[in-house]
């Protein structure tokens, strides 16, 4: 059974008198431990469906199963335990507070969390987290101390805290230079292999997608094409 699983979706946005059409009609079966990129066009629909897949937005129209559930039946506190908890969210500006040790940030999920955790817990879960993406020696430095490659393992790391089983990353290296782009697909693609996190990557560049098992790609609203990717890129 796919973790993620959207039938028919269709999203459309009001503007003014305008609609935008900017999902048509997607299906799209996600297993667990796949690594998708999604690539397409700006304006082509990636971001919406991406939201949708958070839980971020409800869809116009169509299905969306999550680990088997309808989305669409569940509580306002059943989504929000959705989004902290079975998904974390990388995105294109990594959203770290600045003059706040990369530590700091990492924890910050858990100082709002349900659980009530002592410092030294925190401390520990967000060290982990660091480890995992290399950055354990740095957890002192501000985040204007570190590079934008950096930062972005920091976002990485801060999307784990709570052992999501899928990361949902909206253009994860759209900020950075192509070289440290790879370092940060390299990490994804450590985090699939190792410990069977499901991916779903949203970019428009192809050097970035080929990092996944699979690439979807979108135009205009709908899949125009779905294919497994045997020759993965790594990064050396
Ligand atoms: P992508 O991520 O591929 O660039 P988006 O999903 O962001 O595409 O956008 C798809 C289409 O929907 C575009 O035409 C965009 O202008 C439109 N759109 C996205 N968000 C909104 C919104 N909140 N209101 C109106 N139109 C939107
Ligand atoms: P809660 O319901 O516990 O107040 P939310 O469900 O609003 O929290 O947020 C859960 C996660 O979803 C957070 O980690 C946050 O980063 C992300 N998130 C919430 N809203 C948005 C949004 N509009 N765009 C991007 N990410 C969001």
């Amino acid at each position: 059974e796919p973790v993620i699983s959207v039938r028919n979706l269709v999203k459309t946005y009001q503007l003014g008198e305008h609609q935008v059409q900017a999902l048509r009609s997607v299906s799209l079966d996600v297993h667990k431990g796949e690594f998708v990129s999604v690539i397409g066009p700006s304006g082509s629909g990636k971001s919406t469906l991406m939201h949708i897949l958070g839980c971020l937005d409800a869809p116009t129209s169509g299905q969306y199963l999550l680990d088997g559930k309808e989305v669409s039946k569940l509580s306002d506190d059943e989504l929000s335990a959705v989004r902290n908890k079975q998904i974390g969210f990388v995105f294109q500006g990594f959203n770290l507070l600045t003059r706040t040790s990369a530590l700091e940030n990492v924890e910050l999920p858990l100082l709002y969390g349900k659980e009530n955790l002592s410092a030294s817990e925190r401390r520990k879960r967000a060290m982990d987290a660091l480890a995992a993406v290399g950055l354990e020696s740095r957890w002192e430095h501000h985040t204007n101390q570190l590079s934008g490659g950096q930062q972005q393992r920091v976002a990485i790391a801060r999307a784990l805290l709570n052992n999501p089983s899928i990361l949902l990353a909206d253009e994860p290296t759209g900020n950075l230079d192509s070289k440290t782009s790879l370092e940060v697909m390299d990490i994804f693609q450590k985090l699939q292999r190792e410990r069977g996190i499901t991916i779903v990557l949203i970019t428009h560049e192809m050097d970035v997608a080929e990092y996944g098992s699979r690439i979807v790609s979108f135009k205009d609203g709908l899949i125009v094409s779905d294919v497994q990717n045997t020759q993965k890129a790594t990064y050396t």
